[in-house]
């Protein structure tokens, strides 16, 4: 098989707070995979912006000790690292004051020919300044996308007034809103294997689906973070962003096309027909350690926190092909091994025409969005070998790595191909904003529940999958939690 790399047209893309975490770990280091790989237009430039007082070489030293830091050893040269420099340049400049937009005028290009990119790498809180200044110091052309990361809002109200800001200067089909879940080449895997095969997609109901499970799994915990996570938790982290956007794609109607409305509408009529859950479908844990001192109120240094920092409830959908189906969503950190994977378990065939002892078996399709990437079928066969029929279950695995060989190893992670759909004007993978909003507006009134009862999470010990209750969440219907494996 031979990779086919597109190239995209000319771009300058700046990204404010390119001096940051986000720009150093990922963004940069995906922007030099691409440029590796060739697609980055010779001419184009990357424009990092920020505060510190930096000259364009100092900006290229430290975002070469970025890529030797956050890139694999030996897996680019040193004339690569250095064509690649050569396209970065510096700008000082203060979101919230005068300092540095002339700079940047002068530097960016504003013609029909060139794309114009604008990452907002920095706190939300700044969103507002910034799309206001590359406004009226008139930067951003008529065609400018702007890029803008979670947290998208910690609410309805807030999420629409981040809404409302940016539609102030650009247009919704200019805004693209993160979540780098969706940029998993498992996850549009997901909708290939769905809609491109005939195989799934008639059993892709409730007369066949017993339940989906999606998981997320970190083993890190809270760590540097405490302070932001403590007034985040779980809900707003991970259930309102990643795993709703996870939901919605396995369960959303075909669309009629794969474009980005078409794709964002059937989104969010899934997010619009979620029930609210009932309290006792809902369990928040909170990890302990005994060992090690870090459990969540020594790293957020709180004695007295209800923050969640793992969570798992059952969601219904009320539709027609998803009625009676329950959707089990579990995310938290310190489990027991760091792992995002998506079930859908199938039901028992109607009758088994095998000896009771042979077992029921049922199918389950399993997408891995880390680690190793891939999608498996567990498929019932007779059990080899002498003895009867004995029935067994046995995975066909479609893991990436495996099926592509090395040509899997130039398939690019969730940034680098987010930031390519960016600048060729791809919206099918950003969430747009009526999607945010509702599902804020479904999230809100669980947390605001949660706040007035002002309820301790369930502890729960590092290293395991989570509290008891969750299990007890799944065996009161005779189901199960699908094991957590690295
Ligand atoms: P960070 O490390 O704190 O970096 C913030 C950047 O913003 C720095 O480059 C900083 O540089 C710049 N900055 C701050 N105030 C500024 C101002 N007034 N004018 C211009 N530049 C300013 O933050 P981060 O972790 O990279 O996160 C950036 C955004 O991505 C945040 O919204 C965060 O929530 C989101 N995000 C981050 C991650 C991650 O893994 N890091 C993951 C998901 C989402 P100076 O101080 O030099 O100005």
């Amino acid at each position: 098989m031979v990779s086919r790399v597109i190239p995209v047209d000319d771009f300058d893309l700046v990204i404010f707070g390119g001096t940051g975490d986000l720009a150093r770990r990922k963004i940069l280091p995906g922007l030099f995979r691409r440029f590796c790989s060739g697609q980055m237009p010779a001419q184009s430039r990357i424009i990092g912006a920020a505060r510190s007082e930096l000259s364009d070489a100092a900006f290229r030293r430290d975002i070469k000790a970025a890529l030797e830091e956050f890139l694999p050893k030996d897996s680019f040269s040193a004339k690569e690292v250095k064509a690649f420099l050569d396209q970065l340049h510096y700008v000082r400049i203060d979101a919230t004051g005068t300092e540095g937009w002339g700079a940047l005028k002068k530097l960016v290009r504003n013609d029909k020919d060139t794309i114009q990119a604008f990452y907002f790498s920095v706190a939300p809180s700044l969103f507002g300044d910034l799309a206001e200044r590359l406004h009226t110091n008139k930067i951003a052309g008529p065609g400018a996308r702007i890029v803008v990361e979670k947290p998208f809002g910690r609410d309805l109200g807030s999420a629409k007034k981040l809404n409302s800001t940016l539609r102030d200067h650009f247009d919704e089909s200019q805004i693209y809103r993160i979540d780098h879940y969706l940029g998993k080449e498992t996850v549009q895997n997901l909708m290939a294997v769905r809609f491109g095969n005939m195989l799934f997609e008639p059993l892709w109901n409730a007369q066949y689906v017993d339940h989906v499970q999606i998981t997320v799994a970190e083993t890190v915990g809270v760590g540097g973070r405490g302070a932001y996570y403590d007034k985040s938790g779980a809900m707003r982290d991970m259930v309102q962003n990643h795993l709703m956007q996870l939901l919605c794609l396995i369960a959303m109607e075909p669309p009629s096309h794969f474009d980005p409305d078409a794709v964002r509408d059937e989104k969010l009529k899934v997010i619009r027909a979620l029930d609210p859950p009932k309290r006792d479908d809902i369990v928040r844990g909170q990890y302990e350690s005994a060992t090690d001192g870090k459990g969540y109120l020594e790293e957020v240094e709180s004695n007295d926190s209800i923050t969640e920092s793992f969570i798992a409830m059952k969601l219904a959908i009320s539709n027609w092909r998803w009625a009676g189906v329950p959707f089990y969503l579990r995310t938290g950190k310190r489990m027991k091994a760091r792992t995002s994977e998506i079930s859908i378990v199938f039901k028992e065939t109607p009758h088994s025409i095998f000896d009771k002892d042979s077992g029921r078996h049922r199918n389950i399709l399993s997408i891995r969005l880390q680690p190793n990437e891939g999608i498996t079928l567990g498929v019932t066969i007779k059990e080899p070998g002498p003895g009867g029929m004995r029935l067994v279950d046995v995975p066909l695995d479609m893991t990436f790595a495996d099926a592509l060989g090395p040509e899997a190893e130039g398939v690019p992670d969730a940034y680098e191909r987010l930031i390519m759909d960016v600048i060729r004007g791809n919206q099918t993978l950003f969430m747009r904003g009526d999607e945010v909003e509702a599902a804020w507006s479904w999230t809100d009134p669980i947390i605001e529940d949660w706040t007035r009862r002002g309820e301790r999470p369930k502890p729960y010990d590092v290293g395991t999958t989570g509290p008891e209750d969750a299990a007890v969440l799944m065996h009161r219907e005779g189901r199960r939690w699908l094991d957590i494996k690295a």
